[in-house]
């Protein structure tokens, strides 16, 4: 039995997970803790609850965030949570549990998930993108996790796609997430035209919607953002050589406005020596339960 837990910008989700299954979870929110250490009592306590109403015994703890470094334990400055210093949540989780308590960014927690339990069990080499609020990878080569010197590596979504570009949040110009997050397609689809009110909602649902509605600029939105990251899959590809290419998050799941083009202009950009030897798909794992699984399979490095 695993602990995963899932740190977002507003809430945390944290879920008891046996054999590939989140079979309990709860939920608390991310900021209005006096500070890190009142927010680490609060992730002890849910996990004791949670063991404790079900029964059960956990052997790990996973955790998920975005900016974590695997190799050192420490969330660094993550500039959507609460905490601007550095963190070292593993530590202080493993002290007030008494449990291993393991920490990695949550791309790569989304990568091991999808490896250990959905759409990459069986594989050696995957590459999982996120793609969200921002844009951020996961490698597997030869069987493990890539890490970096530093703990940072796969950070596809700051591969330079476009030259003198649109800015992009990390200070450089041109980066994929820059086009491929959710407020880079929304940008596309108001320099396509696009009708304001359209964008009246949040995410890109909206986009989809007047997609299949017929609305030309929205239709015009995905094909581009097939392009951009058409060519940004096909340049990782032969980077790695993974067996396969998995996509996740909310904008994934915008279906065949995405994935047709998509698989298109991947096919175009990729090179010879890689036809047939890679394919490209959507996460296989729940979407509620995904970011839970992930965190959890990060106890399984
Ligand atoms: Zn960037």
């Amino acid at each position: 039995m695993l602990i995963g837990i899932d740190i977002g910008g507003t809430s945390t989700k944290i879920g008891l997970v046996d054999s590939g299954k989140v079979v309990a979870s709860k939920r608390i929110p991310t900021s209005g803790h006096a500070d890190e250490f009142a927010f680490a009592d609060a992730l002890a306590e849910a996990a004791r609850q949670l063991t404790t109403d079900n029964g059960q015994l956990a052997t790990a703890i996973g955790i998920g965030a975005p900016n974590a470094n695997q190799l050192t334990g420490i969330i660094e400055m993550a500039p959507n949570l609460p905490w601007k210093n550095d963190i070292p949540l593993a530590q202080m989780v493993q002290e007030r549990t008494g449990i291993r308590s393991v920490l990695g960014n949550d791309a790569n927690a989304a990568a091991l998930g999808e490896w250990r339990y959905g759409a990459g069990q069986g594989l050696n080499d995957l590459l999982l993108v996120t793609l969200g609020t921002g844009v951020g990878s996961g490698f597997i080569v030869n069987g493990q996790l890539v890490l970096g010197n530093a703990g940072n590596a796969g950070e596809l979504g700051h591969m330079t796609i476009v030259i003198d570009g649109r800015d992009c949040t990390c200070g450089r110009k041109g980066c994929l997430e820059a086009y491929m997050s959710i407020r880079g397609l929304r940008r596309t689809y108001l320099e396509l035209d696009g009708d304001p009110e359209v964008l009246k909602e949040e995410g890109v649902h909206c986009i989809a919607k007047a997609a299949e509605a017929g609305d030309a600029a929205a239709l015009q939105t995905f094909r581009h953002a097939a392009r951009w990251l058409g060519v940004g899959l096909a340049n990782a590809v032969a980077v790695t050589g993974p067996a396969r290419v998995v996509l996740f998050g909310g904008i994934a799941r915008s279906g065949d406005l995405l994935m047709m083009p998509l698989q298109e202009r991947f096919q175009e950009f990729l090179l010879n020596i890689y036809h047939g030897r890679v394919d490209l798909v959507t996460s296989a794992l729940p979407e509620d339960d995904a970011a839970i699984l992930g965190a959890a399979a990060l106890t399984t490095m």
